[in-house]
């Protein structure tokens, strides 16, 4: 009988010369920089975007630019078109159903979105419907403390806000999430679960099923941050099973501007507004009003429509890329990245051992050099990274250090970036040391 195929056998796998093609979608990579070509490897932080992705919203200004959801005239109608348009194609590339996206300006705004709307709650609004997300003294909100500030500053303040108690689950002293230690953690008072998918610094993938389950058995809702995951895994959030989860245009070669926040439509149209104005309700009166169901009822005022116009085109791309090839590739580039520095002497490697599950960003320090002078080191090579604390002040005080250098990959980077990255960096140890 025929032998057993790899799960990946029909995906034919990306290489550099592939890259090389896709990389001409870009023109931005053909930049210099300090006299050297541009090597980009600062996607975790925004990536660049396809010159489709611009030439998109151009061409809906052009064509079709009005207000949606509200003239009865031509123009407004297709835009409208686009604008939905959009919204089901992003949904469709998540898992989710049409109305269970809500456009925001970025991950930020969508998890502040969760958290205002859950303190509306608690201050009485909504009705019986959103007592569900009422919150109150006795209860806890658990994050974990791999958390960018954009997942761990609006839980602070919701708390701070309705008297709830906010709980983490610890790192390791190499980033690990104490999973040993979450089933404590996570209890009978947990309401609440917000934990991110992929970490920003350490590029390391949670293991959401296991915290999944350990929220549903104790009734609390679950919030992914997946904006480090859905620009570069397959994301299905009906598979994850997560009642919401936050995401950025702008990282997945989106426009900057839009950003979305998914939940289960039966929770998204229970949930108290956010925003309120112009566009999101069935009625007003002098006194009071009726909102519309979700999404509409959170998209207040004038939308991100050649933003929304722009994501999709940008989906559209990745969809054709195919995000296995994406993620193989990543993984491919991550290895080479993280095996090469572990040979450099003087450099740390943050994050899970050898072998763990990650994305392509390494996150590093080099002995007795700041990660400034790395980074401007670097820079004068051409070659862009991030350094810093990268918006995660607990983790790396976790981690025993202030700071670090991160260097993040996306499908248009090649092999050969990664090698001058290494050169780069070998060369910062031997010029500082
Ligand atoms: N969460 C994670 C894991 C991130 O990496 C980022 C961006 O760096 C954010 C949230 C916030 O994203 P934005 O600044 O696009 O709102």
């Amino acid at each position: 009988s025929a032998s057993p195929q790899p799960q990946d056998a029909h995906i034919e796998r990306l290489d550099d010369l592939e890259i090389s093609r896709l990389r001409a979608d870009f023109p931005i990579l053909e930049r210099s920089i300090n006299g050297s070509a541009l090597i980009y490897l600062d996607s975790g932080a925004t990536s660049q975007k396809p010159s489709c992705v611009y030439e998109a919203e151009q061409h809906y200004y052009e064509s079709f630019n009005a207000a949606v959801h509200r003239g009865a005239h031509s123009l407004a109608v297709e835009a409208t078109d686009i604008f939905e348009q959009a919204r089901s194609t992003v949904s469709n590339f998540i898992g989710a159903n049409e109305n269970e996206l809500v456009w925001t300006s970025n991950a930020t705004e969508a998890l502040n979105l969760i958290t205002y709307s859950f303190a509306n709650a608690s201050a009485g609004l909504g009705g019986e419907a959103a007592k569900r997300f009422a919150l109150g003294e006795g209860d806890e909100i658990v994050v974990t403390e791999l958390e960018h500030h954009a997942n761990l500053i609006p839980w602070q303040e919701l708390a701070a806000r309705t008297g709830a108690t906010l709980k983490y689950i610890p790192v390791d002293e190499h980033g690990a999430l104490r999973m040993d230690l979450a089933e404590q953690i996570i209890s009978a008072r947990t309401r609440v679960l917000a934990f991110t998918h992929v970490s920003n610094v350490l590029g390391s993938i949670t293991d959401v099923s296991a915290l999944v389950a350990l929220a549903r058995n104790v009734g609390a809702l679950t919030v992914l941050d997946g904006c480090q995951s859905v620009p570069h895994l397959p994301v299905d959030v009906k598979k994850l099973d997560v009642d919401f989860m936050a995401f950025s245009g702008h990282k997945m070669l989106g426009p900057t501007g839009i950003g979305g926040l998914y939940g289960r439509s039966e929770l998204l149209d229970a949930m108290p507004p956010f925003l309120t104005g112009g566009s999101m309700i069935t009625s007003v009166t002098m006194e009071k009003a009726e909102f519309l169901p979700a999404p509409m009822r959170f998209e207040a005022g004038t939308q991100r429509i050649s933003q929304a116009h722009g994501l999709a085109t940008a989906v559209s791309y990745l969809e054709e890329v195919g995000m296995d090839r994406v993620a193989a590739w990543e993984e491919h580039l991550g290895e080479r990245m993280l095996t090469g520095l572990r040979q450099i002497p003087g450099i740390r490697v943050l994050g899970p051992e050898a072998g763990a599950a990650r994305i392509g960003t390494a996150p590093f320090t080099v002995d007795g050099v700041h990660p400034h002078d790395v980074g401007q080191f670097l820079d004068a090579r051409g070659i862009a990274v991030r350094v810093g604390h990268h918006c995660a002040q607990p983790l790396h005080r976790a981690l025993g250090v202030n700071a670090s250098t991160r260097a993040s990959t996306y499908l248009y980077n090649t092999t050969s970036d990664i090698d001058a990255l290494l050169n780069a960096v070998a060369d910062v140890c031997g010029y500082f040391g």
